[in-house]
């Protein structure tokens, strides 16, 4: 009856609720251990630059390989960390893991290699941020001009606390880029004010650029107020040769996508060196 199949959707609705709390309060839980349990690891996605077609560095993208559920999307378990707190711990980890990196290959002769690393808003909004960040580097002995912190645009960047901190961040040699430029909370008055470097262009505008034209515009508006500004530039998302094509003709600074490589595990970085597009 339909009193029936009513009772039954309600049940199946109970059920597949009760899943999705168990499962996130699993997940949760997993996450609070994982560093311990040595499940997370760090992939490097080079970065090309298009005026010497030269591997110039990486970005370090967290991974989490989870013993039941095998790997977990960042774009699962990274608003889960941000929702539980846990990602200050998970951010000062992989900044740490990502500056012992850079000595490492300091150490093996591998030459101007830079890492960036994804900053959280939370993180980074941190009282002692600034602080950490540079216990981190002294502890690990890191060379700060190879680190860059990708922070993302949002309502909250647009105060003298946050430009006095991205001048300390500055002033100790770190590189600053806005991640995802265009697609979140965007104020190209307020960008000026920022002591950046980098304009991060956002793969939505990548996405089908050769076939899409208000993409070609935007990105070209971008390429051009970044030209004023005096930022460097980098396109994410790059997945073909057309537009890697575009973004060269464009002016672009550098470009980052599956066109280029995946992003890797560290053993894979050094064959990723010597990388060439040969056209
Ligand atoms: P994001 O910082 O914008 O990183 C770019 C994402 O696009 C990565 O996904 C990367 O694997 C993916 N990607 C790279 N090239 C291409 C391409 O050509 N095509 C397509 N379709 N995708 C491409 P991933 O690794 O799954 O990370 C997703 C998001 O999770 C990141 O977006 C970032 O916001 C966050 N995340 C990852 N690691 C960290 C971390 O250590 N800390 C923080 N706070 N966030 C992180
Ligand atoms: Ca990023
Ligand atoms: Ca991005
Ligand atoms: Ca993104």
């Amino acid at each position: 009856s339909a009193k029936e199949q009513g009772k039954n959707r309600y049940q199946t609705f109970n059920v597949s609720m009760d899943d999705h709390i168990t499962l996130k309060v699993n997940l949760e839980n997993g996450l609070r251990k994982a560093i311990e349990l040595n499940e997370m690891s760090i992939a490097y996605q080079p970065k090309l630059e298009l005026l010497s077609n030269e591997i110039i560095g990486v970005e370090a993208l967290l991974r989490w390989k989870h013993s039941e559920y095998g790997n977990i999307s960042p774009s699962t378990f990274i608003p889960l960390a941000e929702e539980t707190g846990l990602i200050l711990k998970l951010g000062d980890w992989v900044l740490r893991e990502a500056c012992l990196q850079l000595k490492k290959w300091e150490d093996e002769g591998v030459e101007h290699l830079g890492v960036s690393v994804n900053v959280s808003t939370i993180q980074f909004l941190q009282k002692d941020f600034v602080e950490k960040v540079e216990a981190i580097l002294k502890d690990t002995l890191a060379d700060p001009v190879y680190l860059e912190l990708e922070i993302t645009e949002s309502s909250t960047m647009d105060t003298e606390l946050v430009i006095s901190k991205l001048k300390k961040l500055k002033q100790l040699g770190i590189k600053i880029s806005i991640d995802d430029f265009g697609s979140g909370y965007s104020s190209l008055s307020h960008i000026k004010n920022l002591p950046i470097d980098i304009l991060k262009i956002d793969k939505s505008f990548i996405n089908d650029i050769e076939n899409d034209h208000s993409n070609q515009a935007i990105v070209s508006t971008i390429l051009a107020l970044a030209t004023n500004l005096n930022l460097k530039t980098i396109a994410e998302g790059v997945e073909n040769e057309r537009q890697y094509q575009i973004l060269k003709e464009k002016g672009c600074d550098q470009i980052q996508g599956y066109y280029i490589s995946k992003p890797v595990p560290v053993a894979e970085v050094s064959k990723l060196m010597h990388f060439k597009v040969t056209n």
